[in-house]
């Protein structure tokens, strides 16, 4: 009988079983507003489930997308590719592909189903691992995109590079030669990282070892793709690595997987279908309706470190706020761009002095972690499409704002402080000490 069942649902093991069995399955699969595109030869299963559909909706789809694969998910040894936005909340699926092997006509039919990207047809940034194929197909269909690379990624190369018994590195080495590599990474000014490079080509330890130096030139080469000070003008919002994809993955493996393989590709478009949708639908909703307060309380670590700089308004949407460091340091906060000066806040993060601005002016940033109303009711209508009650997602009880309150306090900081009055996890001292901080 299971094993019936099986041929029937998932075809029998074999290739052209597999695309009997999921082109059957199209239309129903498009009732339901999922959209399921096949391509024969070389194998490519390219899913938008209605939560990724509607990821595409929103401007933040456009912004960084994360790729990565994942080899061996089925009996077959098929891999799956996600394509993962970055939003105020995680990573969000924009779609996935099920292929063969990770070869560049498998990645051309998984751009070409996925490319709507917030409906501008590309994406500003991809940031991905070091895989050549995924890369060249990359560039050559999105042309306007930018590619960076994950900086654990390329820090991790390096570190094997140099641990590899052939290339012969002292062990002592090793570690003076990786940090050389990882100050020219996180340096912010490109003036600076240049001058590092420079006086790196010229210091003894690389010159002793000709086969890392060959190395570090090739690398180096690369530089505008992986160095933090050549991606500045990327909206990044802070995020240099792909940890948003690995955590995706091992979401993938671990909850929807539950570290077993799948059938066939037809069994696994299933699981992607029906358990990762649900996944993703109840990890959204919960943000959206205060069940996860993590945004507030990463939030609340911004008030506490904004709490003594000094902010000057120069004109209505640029201010001046002095660094924590240094005072004589100040640096420009343009409020309508949500952007800082700051090495920080440059790429799109939020940052302290975006966090000052908002809490001595009550301007309101987007960036902000702490979820608006506005907010939620996007990740509301992601999670369960545009028909919902948008005054359900709404605060319950409502702060009743007083005159005493010095900071102008905004709607947005009021939406995180009722849930956390509301939260008996979180220590009455806390949140009285926010409440002082606010409204005494
Ligand atoms: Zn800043």
């Amino acid at each position: 009988m299971f094993l019936f069942n099986r041929k029937k649902n998932y075809g029998s093991g074999s290739v052209q079983s597999t695309f009997d069995i999921i082109k059957n399955k199209i239309e129903t699969y498009k009732e339901k507003g999922i959209v399921v595109s096949v391509q024969e030869n070389p194998m490519a299963i390219c899913i938008l489930t209605p939560v990724m559909k509607r990821v595409h909706n929103y401007e933040f789809a456009a912004e960084t997308v994360f790729v990565d694969s994942t080899a061996s998910c089925d009996e077959s040894g098929a891999s799956i590719t996600f394509f993962i936005a970055g939003s105020m909340i995680g990573g969000i699926p924009l779609g996935c592909v099920i292929h063969n092997g990770q070869s560049e006509e498998d990645y051309w039919h998984a751009f070409n189903a996925i490319s709507s990207f917030g409906g501008k047809g590309a994406p500003n940034v991809f940031m991905t691992d070091d895989s050549t194929p995924e890369r060249k197909d990359l560039s050559e269909f999105f042309d306007s995109s930018r590619l960076l690379l994950c900086t654990f990624l390329v820090c991790q190369a390096v570190w094997r590079w140099l641990w590899d018994k052939k290339h012969d590195i002292e062990q002592l080495n090793r570690k003076s030669l990786m940090l050389i590599v990882r100050q020219i990474l996180c340096e912010t000014d490109i003036t600076n990282c240049n001058e590092l490079i420079d006086v790196a080509l010229k210091d003894d330890l690389i010159i002793k070892y000709p086969q890392f130096k060959s190395y570090f030139e090739a690398i180096i080469e690369r530089k505008s793709e992986w160095c933090i000070a050549y991606r500045q003008n990327c909206l990044t919002r802070g995020r240099n690595t792909n940890n948003l994809v690995e955590a995706s993955i091992r979401v993938f493996k671990d909850v929807v997987l539950k570290r077993c393989r799948a059938f066939n590709p037809v069994a696994l478009a299933e699981f992607v279908i029906n358990v990762l949708e649900t996944h993703h639908q109840k990890r959204i909703q919960k943000f959206a309706s205060f069940r996860v307060s993590k945004p507030e309380l990463e939030f609340k670590k911004f008030c506490t470190k904004a709490n003594d700089l000094i902010v000057k308004k120069i004109s209505y949407n640029l201010f001046h706020v002095s660094s924590a460091e240094n005072e004589n340091i100040v640096y420009g906060v343009h409020s309508e761009l949500n952007l800082c000066e700051c090495p920080t806040g440059i790429g799109g993060a939020f940052c302290k002095h975006l966090c000052a601005v908002h809490i001595q002016y009550g301007t309101q940033i987007s960036t902000s972690p702490a979820l608006s109303f506005e907010d939620r009711i996007i990740f509301a209508k992601i999670a369960l499409g545009n028909d919902i009650d948008e005054t359900f997602f709404q605060n319950m009880s409502a702060v009743e704002v007083t005159s005493n309150n010095k900071a102008g306090i905004s709607a947005e900081v009021t939406d995180f402080l009722v849930p956390m009055m509301q939260n008996k996890e979180i220590e009455n001292e806390t949140v009285s000490t926010l409440i002082n901080y606010y409204f005494l």
